[in-house]
């Protein structure tokens, strides 16, 4: 009978553990979308109107506007940021926006966020490119290459396209973080979308490959004391992927490179 009642008062503390944790969530959910949302997108706006309407508000000095512009810098930071936190409670949440969409478009975009960081004036001469032949022209000169074959060479897929522009993003920023010349992506698959995205880097130890998939994990490495990051990108992406139903797998070897690889399947129309 003691038994019983111990088991019921524990399964009495589990549902409002449980319950907590989903108010938490809730909250963590409006503090982000309500909370953090809005002062930020004020920030932004007042910071890019001070600088480009100076009809309106004064001519700034040079010291002015080098100041205004790195608050903007920031700021963006801090928005894009913010976006992706909230894509990860959204797909924690089993929320996904359905849509159909090109491979090769959201690689092109993808590869155009990740550069801005990493390569600021070959994300700008991509952004003007007018063709896909000038496009992977200009990033074979940064050593850097994309294979396209597959069903989704030419279909669309059908899925969320932030999140998986998201995940390409997170992936291609650390390839050309760690790289040490060379880094790839590789689109292939029939009906799941595989992707491939690889790096002639420093490489990631075996006994480390668990853990760089942990929140707020860097690894404890000197090697790469000059990369700066939050140690949020792998987590997000493996959260994303998984609730996707998807996978994400890690080939890597010190010194030689690491091969980041995950599989999507399509949204079911
Ligand atoms: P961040 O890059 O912001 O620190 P990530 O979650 O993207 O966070 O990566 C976690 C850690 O995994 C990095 O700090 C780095 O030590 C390691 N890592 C990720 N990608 C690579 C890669 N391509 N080559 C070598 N190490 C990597």
């Amino acid at each position: 009978m003691g038994g019983f009642k111990f088991k019921k008062d524990h399964l009495e503390w589990e549902k409002s553990a449980n319950l907590e944790r989903v108010n938490e969530k809730e909250r963590m959910f409006d503090l982000l979308i309500h909370d953090l949302t809005s002062p930020l997108s004020v920030v932004s706006t007042t910071a890019d109107n001070l600088l480009q309407k100076s009809d309106r508000y004064g001519v700034l000095t040079d010291q002015q506007k080098r100041m205004l512009d790195r608050i903007s810098r920031n700021v963006h930071k801090a928005q894009k940021l913010l976006q992706e936190m909230i894509e990860i409670l959204r797909s924690e949440e089993g929320i996904f926006q359905k849509e159909f969409f090109s491979i090769e478009d959201t690689v092109r975009e993808s590869f155009m966020d990740a550069l801005e960081t990493t390569l600021p004036h070959a994300a700008e001469k991509l952004f003007q490119s007018k063709s896909y032949e000038e496009f992977q022209g200009i990033l074979h000169t940064h050593h850097i290459f994309i294979e396209m074959t597959g069903r989704y060479c030419t279909s669309p897929f059908c899925h969320d396209q932030k999140k998986i522009r998201q995940i390409l993003r997170n992936l291609m920023s650390n390839a050309l973080k760690y790289r040490r010349e060379r880094m790839g992506v590789a689109i292939s698959g029939e009906m799941d979308l595989l992707v491939s995205v690889e790096d002639d880097g420093i490489g990631i130890p075996a006994e480390e490959q668990e853990a760089i998939f942990k929140r707020f994990v860097r690894l404890n490495d000197k090697r790469h004391a000059h990369v700066q990051g939050l140690g949020l990108g792998l987590a997000g992406v493996k959260t994303l992927v998984e609730a996707m139903g998807g996978n994400i797998t890690l080939e890597s070897q010190e010194n030689v490179g690491s091969r980041f690889i995950v599989r999507i399947p399509p949204i079911p129309t």
